[in-house]
């Protein structure tokens, strides 16, 4: 596989090239492109090429690689993440000892790969909490930095720490961007970190051989630049002041808003949306339960069902009063009501995922089409 174009690994799947050229569109609209950018998409990913791939893990729990694992079903995603030749992934790798050991010390000195870390880096007392063949996170994650073109912290763990550094952080737990700093990192925060949003990141950087725009939390904005409450298919319930009070009361069974049982999407980040999980089966506002904020910097901290603090979201004067519901509100509720609408990302993450879904259709709409700016 290693040596094969991508055209090539997908028709040995039986994958026709119509669903490959399809792929390629929803993977530019994913990434705000216009649809002239899936045919360059196209020509990048059937040229032959071999992009080494270094998978270290560290304190985490292997969520993110197990959400890229459990798809359903074979993707073209899939096999994009199959054309990197996976050197070394410690999870997955049939190798194991110091044979294992042997492919990641051959793949960090032959250098020119993509670097994926999963996890957080224990620093207090030298390291110790984390050690993998008798050394510390922290000195291989050094190591195989130095010879990376680029590095990926996939999950919350690894872009901002997670769980690990909640306080008290008894590890002295850091983010790979706190301690890589003489390489570009990309944070895919998350727990876990959507898989397609992973595999969005790779064909940018298949395709442009530079890793995609990112916020000023080395996020990419194609995933990250739209807030969950600005997409939310709850919006209107919240503009109208109808709160789920209570799971599985009145609110609750008829899709309500969520911020009073401590939704943090109007704090979030992120294109669950647009994307969902699981091939786009549901994610946890689908599901009826408030986002967790799981792509923002120290979520643990945030309380579960906290409602989070709203500094946005002041009602202008323009807008219409809030529509009061037959039962009573507090007067902090009544005071929210929605700011500026900020669809369109969402919506041409979710026309991209709809047709990805759909093996019959080729075209990504024009509405979810949008210039790279
Ligand atoms: S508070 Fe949560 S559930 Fe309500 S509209 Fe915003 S994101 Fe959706």
């Amino acid at each position: 596989m290693s040596d094969s174009s991508l055209e090539q690994a997908v028709r040995e799947r039986g994958i026709s090239r119509r669903s490959f050229l399809k792929f390629c569109a929803v993977m530019a609209g994913t990434l705000a492109l216009s649809s002239s950018y899936g045919t360059r998409i196209a020509k990048a990913l059937a040229a032959p090429k071999r992009t080494p791939l270094v998978w270290l893990e560290f304190q985490d729990c292997a969520g993110n690689t197990e959400a890229l694992l459990r798809s359903s079903r074979p993707t073209v995603g899939e096999i994009v993440l199959d054309v990197l030749s996976v050197d070394y992934h410690e999870t997955i790798m049939a190798a194991a000892g110091t044979q294992a050991e042997k492919s990641k010390k051959d793949a960090i000195a032959a250098g020119g790969y993509l670097l994926v870390v999963e996890g957080s880096i224990p620093t207090a007392d030298g390291g110790v909490y984390c050690t993998i063949g008798g050394r510390t996170a922290m000195d291989i994650l050094s190591e195989a930095a130095a010879n990376a073109i680029a590095v990926v912290a996939i999950g919350s763990c690894a872009a901002f720490g997670g769980l690990p550094k909640a306080n008290p952080n008894p590890t002295g737990a850091k983010s790979v961007m706190e301690l890589v700093t003489n390489k570009p990192v990309i944070n895919l925060p998350g727990c876990p970190c959507n898989a397609v949003n992973l595999t969005a990141t790779v064909v940018h950087f298949l395709t442009f051989g530079e890793l995609p725009k990112m916020d000023s939390q080395n996020r990419p904005l194609f995933a990250y630049g739209a807030r969950i409450h600005d997409n939310c298919p709850r919006r209107g319930h919240f503009d109208r002041g109808e709160f789920v009070r209570a799971w599985d009361d009145d609110g609750h069974r008829k899709g309500w808003c969520l911020y009073q049982m401590g939704c943090k999407g109007p704090v979030t980040f992120h294109n669950c949306p647009a994307v969902g999980y699981n091939d786009n089966t549901s994610w946890p506002i689908k599901a009826g339960h408030g986002c967790i904020a799981c792509s923002e910097a120290g979520f643990w901290e945030l309380g579960l069902y906290n409602k989070a603090k709203l500094q946005e979201f002041a009602p202008p004067s323009t807008y219409a009063p809030v529509q009061m519901p037959v039962q009573s509100l507090s007067p902090t509720t009544t005071a929210i009501v929605g700011g500026a609408a900020g669809l369109a990302v969402g919506a041409a993450g979710a026309a991209a995922y709809i047709q990805l879904s759909k093996p019959d259709k080729m075209e990504v709409p024009e509405s979810a089409q949008a210039e790279k700016k």
